[in-house]
């Protein structure tokens, strides 16, 4: 956090300094927006092939080929997720928070991309559908859907207040990989990663700059929906902060459980394409 009094006192043209325009990091032009009528339509009679339903204050994993949609709905009461991807084949490919915030902003909604890690950098999943797209952002600056948390986890909460909780979303996922790759804890941990903060309600306190969080408008029956863009495995922990309004990291909140469904479309939407590896040769300048 900024110091409340700064040791150096500002120059004298730290007004015009301060004043200059921003500019976008990434401008996304070359990126095109991608339509999603094709792919609304493609959900005309889709059949559900599975789905799974995460318990709260559990994670479970679930397996998405490349043209099915996904969907997590909002069961019983207000609920928290925190999604990560991974490539079917291979673990090491996984969902980039980070670059994925750079490209879209700090909250995703219908029309952004989930991107994978480097070296990979290419699409995992659009975001075809939102439920709570009508949110925006609100006066304190928060918004749902964040790429900007990371997710709760066991560590942090010994770091900041002692004890040993086993149900942060990191653990979470951690068993639920373990279970679905048939890996040993310590193994399972290294693959997750920060997270797509579903339904979350978020921001940054614009006096200190500190991530907030608040209770998530989310209600039952409201829904994310993704089209995966590539073999997907995807774990969905149903967080211990309920619907996030005070405390996580605790048996504390009210939780409630999370579905997730898939859905085989009858056809692929009309001018899909299946993203290819990405075009940087990875000879880094030798
Ligand atoms: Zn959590």
């Amino acid at each position: 956090m900024k110091p409340d009094t700064p040791l150096h006192n500002a120059p004298t043209d730290a007004a015009a300094r301060k004043a200059v325009t921003p500019v976008i990091c990434y401008p996304t032009d070359g990126l095109a927006r991608p339509d999603l009528a094709p792919f609304h339509a493609a959900r005309a009679g889709w059949r559900k092939v599975s789905e799974a339903l995460v318990p709260p204050r559990e994670a479970r994993c679930f397996d998405v080929p490349a043209g099915h949609f996904f969907r997590i709905t909002s069961v019983q009461g207000p609920q928290v997720g925190d999604l990560n991807l991974w490539a079917a084949q291979d673990l090491s490919e996984r969902f980039f928070s980070g670059k994925t915030r750079a490209l879209h902003g700090t909250h995703l909604s219908a029309g952004d991309r989930m991107w994978s890690c480097l070296p990979y950098l290419r699409p995992m999943a659009l975001i075809t559908d939102d439920s709570l797209d009508w949110y925006g952002f609100d006066a304190f600056g928060g918004s749902v859907h964040d790429v900007i948390g990371t997710r709760c986890d066991p560590y942090t909460h010994n770091l900041l207040g002692g004890g040993q909780y086993h149900h942060c979303c990191h653990s979470n996922l951690t068993r639920a990989v373990a279970d679905r790759f048939g890996l040993p804890l310590h193994a399972a941990e290294f693959a997750v990663h920060d997270v797509l903060n579903v339904f979350m309600c978020t921001g940054f306190a614009r006096e200190t700059g500190q991530y907030f969080m608040k209770a998530s408008p989310v209600r039952p029956g409201d829904y994310l929906e993704f089209f995966a863009e590539i073999d997907l495995v995807g774990g969905l922990s149903a967080c211990p902060g309920g619907d996030c309004s005070t405390l996580h990291s605790s048996d504390q909140a009210a939780c409630h459980p999370l579905l997730v469904e898939v859905f085989a479309p009858l056809s692929l939407p009309a001018g899909w394409v299946a993203p290819q590896a990405n075009g940087y040769n990875r000879s880094h300048g030798r």
